[in-house]
């Protein structure tokens, strides 16, 4: 398995997630990111719940079937922190 699911990408990824399903719930769709309405969208893949804005590719998302959690603020990233921790399953992703 060679995705490195660090504590610390983890924590942030889980924040995101916590951010943006209570943005979803308390701000109508809202993104925490941009802090936009009505943007955000929620995806169900199996036991993956995803939460996507539209507005400024945000995403975050959870599986609870292995726990992980994954999110993207949609542009650069730290150098050195990989916020995607994504599955094997994912058909494209990037590199
Ligand atoms: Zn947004």
């Amino acid at each position: 398995m060679k995705v490195s699911a660090d504590g610390l990408s983890q924590r942030v990824a889980q924040e995101w997630f916590v951010n943006a399903r209570r943005w979803y719930v308390e701000e109508h769709q809202g993104c925490p990111r941009c802090q936009g309405r009505h943007c955000v969208f929620r995806a169900l893949w199996g036991s993956r719940v995803e939460y996507h804005c539209t507005a400024c590719d945000f995403s975050a998302a959870h599986d609870e079937a292995t726990g992980i959690f994954a999110a993207n603020d949609g542009e650069a990233t730290p150098p050195g922190v990989e916020l995607v921790v994504d599955l094997t399953r994912t058909p494209s992703a990037p590199v």
